[in-house]
This record gives structure tokens, C-alpha cells and sequence, in this order.
């Protein structure tokens, strides 16, 4: 059985493993999985008439629906598969309080989100590294918690929400904050199936499923039954299985061998382990048990940086089991730990010390099953096919090897002018559902976020028509105000690297990339997007398509060779054709075009390329793209080309030195 079906079943024999991430390419059909094992989840009880699923025989006391009596009737219904997508809304995913009706009305109004929905169930979350950091926490919170809160404007519901998490991510688009990384129990990467005739045979399915659904899951129903039978035994017998000493010495040198991080490793591959023993008929946990626990608790808390392999080492693992294997059997195991299916003990980590998270936003989820790489932005044949290998330029030879980039600094922040509506970020201005109230409007639904000074102001005029005569307002709909916010948005910054040999020496082009390097760590903090093309000879390459991956577009940048001539017309049509590809894909998501270049046009001879550069800077201009040039000319004489290049960009210029955050300061202080 393959790793993902052994991990999701572990987690419905024991919710207590604590769900599972799912790291793979795109098109490994991870969410069929998914859904085929919400199929064979055993059914839960629920409370007739219940929108927050309360079981009869444990109602939630603070139950917006309740209270329930002892007695009520209780349907069966199947465990639920609830998708939260990654652009979802705060108020889809938690619920929404109606505060309308609580002001004008004074009843407390809420109506269910996707927690509730998901409550005894699984919730699944595809492209979980996209997820708006908010929703992150949000759901960090619930799942910490086993419950959602919800406030708004002084009124507060909360209920139970204990779900099963199984998040699936692509991670070449970007990796998950740590804190969420942790919250999952388990890991599996998959790969799509090399071999020619398993692929054939995942496409045979599908295109069986498609074509006779009906006769297509009737086949399936024999092994579904089976299965869900099975899951069924090994939940009753869970309680009966004991992790004796040795399991448990083996299960500690295990993590201990690969240094994660806290004890929660250490719980999770001893529930993972218990519960491997109950779905393999077992009543005591065998050192196989802790084997494939340890392999699917541990990859994702070994500390380890972005470019490491993923999995664990086998040989790490097997002398780490061998350390910790008594020299003699002993016929004495330890009681049965108390492991009944509650939820995860917390060990207190979620806050603390966080790298510049990573969740990315949602507008550009797509769906699971795609082919590979379908998501990306397509670009002519022949030209990107590279861009999971390691080599970024084509056919002529570098004329200078790649140098390294040299020191990174702190980034000044640039930024796309006017005030935009994408989803949130760190980089330019946007309207946003968070941020600084700057003003207010009549609500065009439901009021998310009321304004009330606004909303006192706006019925106060009408209080003696409304017949009030004592304290307290005369509140009706049409009072109400909507409060504006302005915060920032997350960017697509898309580099146009000059390798042209006219770029200077080594140090010089050393130099470049360090800048570059400095911005796209500046990018990885504000949620950008980031995108890198380069050109030098006889053209451009769009190097690395929009991604959220800032590891591959320093990877791809410190790898790129130097030298040849300086086609710039060529590296702007790329990046104009690149952002109008982009701006189907991901409309809200404003471009900031950042220009590298000294700005020299070379080609061909009998060819103005200067000319045409300014024609491509100025299709750019007419397109409404934002930008930045970075001058990098060198030397003495200065000819100025890449200002003027900026100048029909309608683009800022900036030096190389002037990138720095610290230069920034200094300038000001120089005009005070
Ligand atoms: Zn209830």
C-alpha cells in the first residue's frame, strides 16, 4: 500500500495521529485519495436539526443550536469531507454573525462556516501552502483548540470544530510556515508513477470513472465496504493495543537520531505507531509499527534547510531502531496508554519564533487534477521546457561561468503605485478586509465590519421621525455603514535580468545577483509572487514562470551564466508576453516589472536596438505595468541608457546602491 492511503488511514483509525500534508507535483491525483477515504470513514451520530453536528451522547454545552436535550433524535449521517478553498473568506471559514439583525433586532444571528461543517469530519485543504496567512492562523486556532470563536463588533458565538486536517501542497510553489507544518501528524511526498504502464493505468481509471460512474464506484463499493470494515475493527481494538517499554525506547532513539524539534514528534509516531498496530490486527506495538510511524511522523520535523532531500535517511533510521532494540525479549510489556481518540495534547508552539511566514493567498488555487505543470503560465514550446531541471539558458555556451552572488542586504521596499485589490500582503497599497479603517460605505451584503461611528451618524437625523423618546438608538438597515480598510497587498515582482557580457566583470555581475538575491528575500517577506526572466545573445528566457518559490528563483539566479550580446527589446516583449499570460491567471495580482540592466541594446548588426528596446519599454507603458530599473552601468564614462530606458518604461531608475533599506534613511535625511 502506498504511503498517503496508509497514512490517511491511520488517521481514521486514530484521530489522535493528527491528520496528514501531502507533499507532491501537481496531477498525482491526491484528492481522489482524499475523497475515497472520507467514503470509507466510519458514519457519526448527530443531533437532529443540528447545524454543528453535536453528538447525542457529548452535546456541546455552548452550541449555538442548543441546548440539546439527552433524548433528542439522532440520524446517522456519513463523516463529511469539507474543502476549504484558498481564497476563501474569514466569514466562510469561521461562520458569520449577522449583525444586522443583532443591532436592528437584538437577536444574535450566526450562520455556520466551514468549521462547523467540518466537525467529526475531515477538513481538506488543497494548495495548503497558499493559504492566506490569516485563514493560517485562524485554523491554527481551531485546531489547537477544537473549537471556533467568533467575534464581531462586542458579539461572540463559539462551538466545537475537532476535524480530521489533510492538506495537500505543491512544494515547489512555496513552503509551509512552520507552525502549520507541525500541526500536521503526518507527511507523505508522492510522485507521480514513472513507469509508463502505471501511468497508463491511472489514466485507464479515470477515463472508467468518467465514462460509467455508476458501474465504476459499484466495483469500487466491494472494496470500499472491505475497507471501511476493516477501519472499523481497528478502531475498537485501539484501545486494547500496548506500547510497551521497548516499542517506546525505540520510538525516542528514533526522533532523538534526527533531531526534531519538541516532544510532539515523540507522541506522534507513538500514536502513529499504536494505531499501525491496530490496523495490522496487532494488539502490541512491534518494532515494524515504530518503523513506519517514525517514516511518516518525522520528515517534516527534522530540521533541515529548503534544499535538502526530502523522506528520512533508511540507514539513519535502522541504526537508530537497532540502538534501542533490547538484547532480550522481555515478557513483561507496560499497561496500555491512554490513547481513546481525543485530540493532540498541545505543547505550546504555535507562537513563537516564525520565519517570514509563507502561505501565499488563494486567487490562483487550481484544481488538483491537473496535468503536471498545467497550472503554469504556458510559455511558446521549446523555450521553458526546463524549468524543473537544473539548467536555465539554452543552447549557446556561456561565454563566462556563473559567479556567485555576492553579499544580500536589506531591501528598500518598492512598490506599485495606486491603491490596489489583491489579496494581502506586505508590498503596495490595496482595499482590503484588513488593515487601518480609512473610511466607510453602505454595505452591498451582509456588514462584515461595521463602522460605527459612521452608522450613529447616519441615523441619528432620522430619531424623532422614528419616534424615539428616550435613550438608546433607532437603529434600522439602511443605517448601517461598512467600514473601509486599507492594508497591503502581495505582488507579482517580476525580474528582467541583463546577463549580457556589457554587464562588467565578475565582481560587477557578483554584485547584480546579490541585489537581485536581496530583493527576492524582500519578495519572500511581503508574499509576493516572483517571476525571473533573463536574456543575453540571441535572446530572452522566461528562466522561472510566476511562482511562490523564492529558494527556485535563487537557484536559478545564482546559476545563471554571463556574457554575449544584450538583447533588451527581446527580455521586455518576454516579460510584456509573461505578465499578460499572468494577468488571466491571477487578475488581482498586480505586476511589478523590476528592470536589471545597464541598459547598453546590442544585437545584430544593420539593427537599431535602442530603438527597439524603447518600443518594447513603451508597449509595457501602454499595458499599465508598474516597474523599477536598475542601473548597473560601470565605469567612468556614463552614457545613461538604462534612464532612458526608464524613462519610456515610465519607470523609476534607480542605482545599484540605492536598494538598500539604509539608503533609503540617508536619502531622506539628506532632504530634511
Ligand atoms: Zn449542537
Amino acid at each position: 500500500m502506498d504511503d498517503m492511503r496508509l497514512a490517511l488511514l491511520l488517521n481514521a483509525v486514530s484521530p489522535a495521529v493528527g491528520g496528514v500534508l501531502v507533499r507532491g507535483e501537481k496531477g498525482t491525483a491526491k484528492s481522489t485519495a482524499v475523497r475515497a477515504l472520507a467514503a470509507v470513514l466510519p458514519p457519526v451520530a448527530v443531533v437532529a436539526g443540528c447545524r454543528f453536528g453535536c453528538d447525542p451522547a457529548a452535546p456541546d454545552p455552548d452550541c449555538p443550536d442548543g441546548p440539546h436535550l439527552t433524548d433528542s433524535p439522532a440520524p446517522q449521517r456519513p463523516a463529511r469531507l469539507v474543502e476549504l478553498p484558498v481564497g476563501a473568506s474569514e466569514d466562510r471559514l469561521v461562520g458569520s454573525l449577522d449583525i444586522e439583525r443583532a443591532l436592528t433586532e437584538g437577536v444574535k444571528s450566526f450562520e455556520p462556516g466551514l468549521l462547523a461543517a467540518a466537525h467529526r469530519g475531515v477538513l481538506y485543504v488543497d494548495e495548503v501552502n497558499l493559504l492566506h496567512d490569516h485563514l493560517v492562523d485562524l485554523l491554527l486556532d481551531a485546531a489547537a483548540l477544537g473549537r471556533a470563536y467568533v467575534e464581531r463588533e462586542g458579539v461572540s458565538v463559539q462551538h466545537a470544530a475537532r476535524f480530521l486536517l489533510v492538506g495537500t501542497m505543491n512544494p515547489e510553489e512555496g513552503e509551509l510556515r512552520p507552525q502549520l507544518l507541525d500541526r500536521f501528524g503526518l507527511t507523505v511526498e508522492v510522485a507521480a508513477p514513472r513507469e509508463p504502464e502505471l501511468r497508463a493505468e491511472v489514466v485507464r481509471r479515470r477515463f472508467a470513472a468518467d465514462a460509467d460512474p455508476a458501474g465504476f464506484s459499484a466495483r469500487w463499493d466491494v472494496e470500499e465496504t472491505a475497507l471501511a470494515d476493516r477501519i472499523a475493527e481497528a478502531r475498537e481494538r485501539l484501545p486494547r493495543v500496548v506500547l510497551g517499554d521497548d516499542a517506546l525506547r525505540q520510538v525516542t532513539a528514533v526522533c532523538a537520531a534526527f533531531e526534531v524539534d519538541g516532544l510532539r514528534a515523540d507522541i506522534v509516531t507513538a500514536r502513529a505507531a499504536i494505531a499501525h498496530a491496530a490496523w495490522s490486527g496487532r494488539e502490541t506495538v512491534t518494532e515494524d509499527d515504530v518503523r513506519v510511524a517514525a517514516r511518516l511522523a518525522l520528515p517534516h520535523r527534522r530540521r533541515r534547510n529548503p534544499f535538502d532531500a526530502p523522506g528520512l535517511d533508511p540507514d539513519t533510521l535502522e541504526q537508530a531502531l537497532d540502538d534501542a532494540r533490547p538484547e532480550e525479549p522481555e515478557d513483561d510489556p507496560t499497561p496500555p496508554e491512554g490513547d481513546g481518540g481525543g485530540r493532540p495534547e498541545e505543547t505550546g508552539e504555535s507562537a513563537g519564533e516564525t520565519p517570514p511566514g509563507r502561505e501565499g493567498t488563494g486567487s490562483d488555487a487550481d484544481s488538483t487534477e491537473a496535468p503536471p505543470s498545467a497550472g503554469d503560465p504556458v510559455p511558446p514550446r521549446g523555450e521553458a521546457d526546463d524549468t524543473d531541471g537544473d539548467t536555465a539558458l539554452p543552447v549557446p555556451a556561456p561565454e563566462r561561468a556563473a559567479v556567485d552572488p555576492g553579499e544580500a542586504f536589506r531591501a528598500r521596499r518598492l512598490e506599485v503605485p495606486g491603491i490596489g485589490e489583491g489579496v494581502a500582503g506586505r508590498r503596495s497599497k490595496a482595499r482590503s478586509d484588513r488593515g487601518r479603517v480609512v473610511g466607510s460605505r453602505r454595505p452591498e451584503g451582509a456588514v462584515t465590519r461595521l463602522h460605527l461611528v459612521d452608522t450613529v451618524v447616519a441615523a441619528a437625523p432620522h430619531q424623532r421621525a422614528r419616534g424615539r423618546s428616550g435613550p438608546g438608538l433607532r437603529l434600522q438597515k439602511e443605517d448601517l455603514r461598512q467600514a473601509t480598510l486599507e492594508g497591503r497587498e502581495g505582488n507579482l515582482v517580476l525580474f528582467v535580468v541583463d546577463a549580457s557580457g556589457s554587464m562588467g566583470s565578475a565582481d560587477r555581475m557578483a554584485a547584480v545577483k546579490g541585489a537581485v538575491l536581496s530583493l527576492l528575500v524582500d519578495a519572500y517577506q511581503r508574499r509576493d509572487k516572483v517571476g525571473l526572466v533573463t536574456f543575453r545573445g540571441s535572446g530572452a528566457e522566461l528562466a522561472l514562470p510566476p511562482t511562490w518559490s523564492v529558494e527556485a528563483a535563487a537557484a536559478r539566479l545564482t546559476g545563471l551564466p554571463t556574457g554575449g550580446r544584450s538583447p533588451v527589446a527581446a527580455g521586455l516583449l518576454r516579460a510584456h508576453e509573461t505578465l499578460r499570460v499572468e494577468a488571466v491567471r491571477d487578475p488581482r495580482r498586480r505586476p511589478l516589472l523590476v528592470l536589471v540592466t545597464d541598459g547598453r541594446a546590442t544585437g545584430a548588426r544593420g539593427v537599431d536596438h535602442l530603438g527597439e528596446a524603447r518600443r518594447a519599454a513603451g508597449l509595457l507603458r501602454a499595458a499599465g505595468t508598474a516597474g523599477v530599473v536598475v542601473d548597473c552601468e560601470a565605469g567612468h564614462v556614463r552614457l545613461g541608457l538604462a534612464g532612458d530606458l526608464g524613462a519610456h518604461l515610465g519607470a523609476r531608475t534607480l542605482r545599484l546602491d540605492e536598494l538598500g533599506a539604509e539608503q533609503l534613511v540617508r536619502t531622506v535625511k539628506d532632504a530634511a
